[in-house]
């Protein structure tokens, strides 16, 4: 880390300001070289964390560059805990890049992807969780997940990893001792001690482990799928639900040719919906996309909303769907109430007894917030508050846990069987070196080049 680095930090295009930025201990005299002040001559003058007001030139000619305010932040209190510049120029894609192209003939080399986080991250700034927490944070499509990674960038998961770790690192030092000087004085760590930790440690990862079904649904969304035969009201729900909800994000691939899928958030609750017959006036559903595929689609939702229609009787298509869905997470909808009804409410509940039945009217919109507020329940669980809440949403750390996990469970058999002591120091510390992996004490070159390689350049 004895480069200094530079990198533009803002989007390249047309914008009102671009900020390039430089970190480590020759920001200073680098930026010195190609800035004039109007006041401050010398940037070496510049105060502290003082924005100051002047020049870039092109020393090699002497030609200006651009108007602009710099700002120089001294180690270690920084984002960094190196020395920071920045520049704060034109937006745009002239003067940025000019700039840029400045400081590195002047001596900084350009930054890679992530590393002035990485540089946070290896100064002890912050800890690998919440390094990776920031890349969330930018990429974030949803108040809701984005206010889950500030939450973790704060510091959230790593203190309660960091908990965990003491807990192992306490139960290693008493298991040690009592290995090391079994005829000593002090007391010996007893099996129902240890069986009352590991329980807990047990416990403490299998809560953050829960968490981790909420999370997946945040970055990837809960995946609804829709089905019901033909004309029941299907793309008008999904119709409806969009109007209000029309997700911002709009690349996200995966679209196929029998299905139609949308995206849309409720809440902040990222959905991913699943019509089954993006076709319009195919005979049969069923058969169009065919029964194995509707069975794979089901696999795969987090909810299915089966759609009836009240002004028909049943037909053997509804029977079919009825039969898919039985055991699954769902709720049914029984529409067009408006018209002479021939299936009713009671008649449905007692071949679905299971499911929630919701009446709906969706061509008036009657029901859509019935189903909206069951789709919310079903995601938070009805209890969980978000706010404060820690929640594991990186594969990564999910992976790390549950490996973890493994660990200790293998010594909580142990315990319960009683093997000798030193067969238990084993998984404890692969347990504490897996959750090391998470805050970053045990992590690999590797991992990290591969975690920072999934940033942005100038973050
Ligand atoms: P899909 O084939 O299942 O996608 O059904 P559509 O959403 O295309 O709806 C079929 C027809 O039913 C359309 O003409 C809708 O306007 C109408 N429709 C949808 N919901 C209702 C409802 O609650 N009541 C009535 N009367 N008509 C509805
Ligand atoms: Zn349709």
């Amino acid at each position: 880390m004895e480069s200094t680095i530079a990198a533009i930090s803002t989007t390249v295009g047309e914008s009102g300001i671009g900020i390039v930025r430089m970190s480590g201990k020759d920001s200073l005299s680098i930026a010195g070289k190609i800035f004039e002040g109007k006041k401050t001559k010398n940037l070496k003058d510049a105060e502290n964390r003082k924005i100051t007001y002047g020049h870039i030139f092109d020393p090699t000619d002497g030609s200006l560059v651009d108007e602009v305010l710099i700002v120089f932040m001294k180690a270690p209190f920084t984002y960094t805990r190196e020395d920071i510049v920045e520049i704060y120029c034109h937006g745009g894609i002239i003067s940025v890049r000019k700039i840029l192209e400045l400081l590195l003939a002047n001596g900084a080399v350009m930054a890679e992807r992530g590393e002035f986080t990485k540089r946070a991250f290896l100064n002890g700034r912050l800890d690998l969780s919440q390094a990776e927490a920031v890349i969330d944070i930018i990429k974030s499509k949803t108040e809701l997940s984005c206010k889950l990674s500030l939450n973790q960038l704060e510091g959230g998961l790593s203190s309660e990893i960091k908990r965990i770790m003491d807990e192992l690192t306490e139960m290693v030092a008493h298991v040690e001792v009592s290995i090391d000087f079994p005829e000593e004085d002090f007391e010996e760590i007893t099996y129902d001690e240890l069986e009352l930790k590991s329980k807990k440690i047990l416990d403490e990862i299998d809560n953050l482990l829960n968490t981790s079904e909420r999370g997946r649904i945040l970055r990837e969304g809960l995946n609804v799928v829709i089905l019901g035969k033909p004309n029941v009201g299907k793309s008008s729900l999904l119709n409806s639900m969009l109007r209000e909800n029309r997700a911002i994000v709009t690349d996200i691939p995966g679209t196929t040719r029998d299905t139609i899928e949308e995206y849309m958030n409720i809440d902040g609750i990222p959905l991913k919906i699943v019509d089954t017959a993006g076709i319009r006036n195919t005979e049969n559903i069923i058969e169009k996309i065919g029964v194995d595929k509707a069975k794979n689609l089901l696999e795969t939702a987090d909810l299915t909303i089966a759609v009836f229609d009240s002004s028909k009787e049943l037909e053997e298509d509804d029977y079919e769907i009825i039969n898919m869905i039985k055991d699954k997470k769902g709720i049914a909808l029984l529409n067009k109430m408006d018209l002479d009804s021939k299936l009713t409410m009671e008649d449905l509940k007692k071949l679905i007894p299971e499911m929630k039945i919701i009446p709906t009217i969706i061509s008036q919109k009657i029901g859509i917030q019935d189903i909206e507020n069951n789709i919310k329940d079903m995601f938070y669980g009805g209890k969980v508050k978000i706010k404060n809440d820690i929640m594991v949403t990186n594969i990564r750390h999910k992976k790390k846990l549950i490996d973890a996990k493994k660990n200790i469970s293998d010594a909580y058999t142990g315990i319960i069987s009683k093997v000798p002591l030193d067969c238990l120091e084993v998984d404890l510390k692969n347990c504490w070196t897996n959750l090391g992996e998470i805050s970053g004490d045990t992590v690999t070159e590797d991992i990290l080049d591969k975690i920072f390689s999934e940033f942005c350049v100038g973050k």
